[in-house]
């Protein structure tokens, strides 16, 4: 069978591992990092940084094809990697999703609603930001934001100062804060044949800024699940994206706002390994691997819980529990945030 190459070594490119070998294939991993999580159920790990020349190409050569769990990788390992071997993703999807400003003015070109924002780049032009776009509002970095890391709430315009500071002079974005009342995702699939599936849309609990529960169904309208559904298909089919990405999205008054796009798989998605038959591990391999996609539909109510830090403890007790498949990844130290694991408790069974 083919090599499918994968960059990143975290919880997602071990699950996705798992999905390739499942579909027969071999996986390699590429990961700065020692002992990656995805090190222990993988075929190959290359343990090097993405400015050794020499390790990407010997990486390349030893793979059919390549694509990622993380949406940081450097350009220049991508300008090395792609000269030798297909990656999906393609580069234009990790483009617009590296830098939160080239996003959402993407999202905004398609006639996509996100939340009013402002580049900022020194406190004066936050200052025009604040009196243009008002307070409540959120500074995020544009770049390497996650788990709500690189980002300051702006309560009041005297808080701008200090909210400058905190940033380090990083590139910033100033996001107008959105009054939603539920915030869910869509994940998509889309493959090279121009087939498009999503999951059924996913309600997102966030505790200090990192997921702690993803439900299905979310306690949406009909019409709100097929907006967000039709709106991650128009997003999958401008980026000519072939993969898995998920589409997170605030559910207000006047309808859908997309707050960020993540151009893999993605913690929200989690519920589909027990939820689908076709999970959205699978699905991701199969659409770079050019397989059909398979169907997402979904068979089962699940609450998707992230197991962070010392939630890691509960495992005994939840291991009692019937109806809740525990996913947990290899990780020795236990630390403050740090994403351990997840569990997938049914909620119900047709
Ligand atoms: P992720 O781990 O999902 O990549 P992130 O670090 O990229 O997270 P965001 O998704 O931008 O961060 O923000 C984290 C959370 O903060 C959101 O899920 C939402 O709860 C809240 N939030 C972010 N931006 C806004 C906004 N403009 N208005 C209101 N709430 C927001
Ligand atoms: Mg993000
Ligand atoms: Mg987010």
């Amino acid at each position: 069978g083919a090599t499918i190459g994968i960059l990143g070594g975290g919880q997602l490119g071990r699950m996705l591992s798992v999905a390739a070998a499942r579909l027969g294939f071999r996986t390699h991993i590429f990961e700065p990092g020692a002992n990656p999580p995805a090190g222990q159920v993988c075929d190959t790990v290359t343990t090097a940084p993405y400015e050794d020349k020499a390790a990407l190409l010997a990486f390349a050569d030893a793979v059919d094809l390549i694509t990622f769990e993380f949406e940081n990788i450097p350009t220049t390992a991508l300008d090395i990697l792609e000269s030798h071997r297909p990656i999906h993703p393609n580069r234009e999807a990790l483009r617009v999703s590296q830098d939160r400003l080239v996003e959402k003015e993407f999202l905004q070109s398609l006639g996509l609603a996100t939340a009013p924002f402002a580049a900022v780049d020194s406190l004066a032009n936050l200052n025009n930001a604040i009196a243009r776009i008002g307070t409540p509002a959120i500074l995020k970095t544009r770049r390497f934001g996650y788990d709500g890391k690189g980002q300051v709430r702006i309560k009041t315009p005297g808080e701008a100062e200090t909210a400058y500071a905190s940033m380090a002079d990083a590139p910033s974005i100033l996001e107008g804060f959105v009054d939603f009342s539920r915030e869910i995702s869509v994940i998509g699939a889309r493959n090279s044949d121009g087939a498009v599936s999503c999951f059924d849309p996913g309600e997102n609990i966030h505790n200090d800024g990192i997921l702690h529960t993803t439900t299905v169904p979310a306690q949406i309208s009909n019409a709100l699940r097929t907006d967000a559904v039709l709106l991650a298909g128009r997003i999958l089919n401008a980026l000519d994206y072939v993969g898995v990405l998920g589409v997170e999205l605030f559910v207000t008054d006047s309808g859908l706002i997309v707050n960020e796009i993540a151009p893999r798989v993605h913690n929200s998605g989690h519920w589909t390994q027990n939820g689908c038959v076709i999970d959205q591990f699978e699905q991701h391999i199969r659409a770079v691997s050019g397989w059909p996609l398979g169907d997402g539909q979904r068979h089962s109510d699940v609450e998707m819980l992230n197991l962070i830090g010392e939630d890691i403890t509960m495992v005994p007790a939840l291991a009692k529990e019937r109806n809740a498949a525990i996913h947990l990844y290899g990780k020795a130290d236990v630390k403050p945030g740090r994403k351990m694991g997840h569990v997938n408790r049914l909620l119900s069974k047709p």
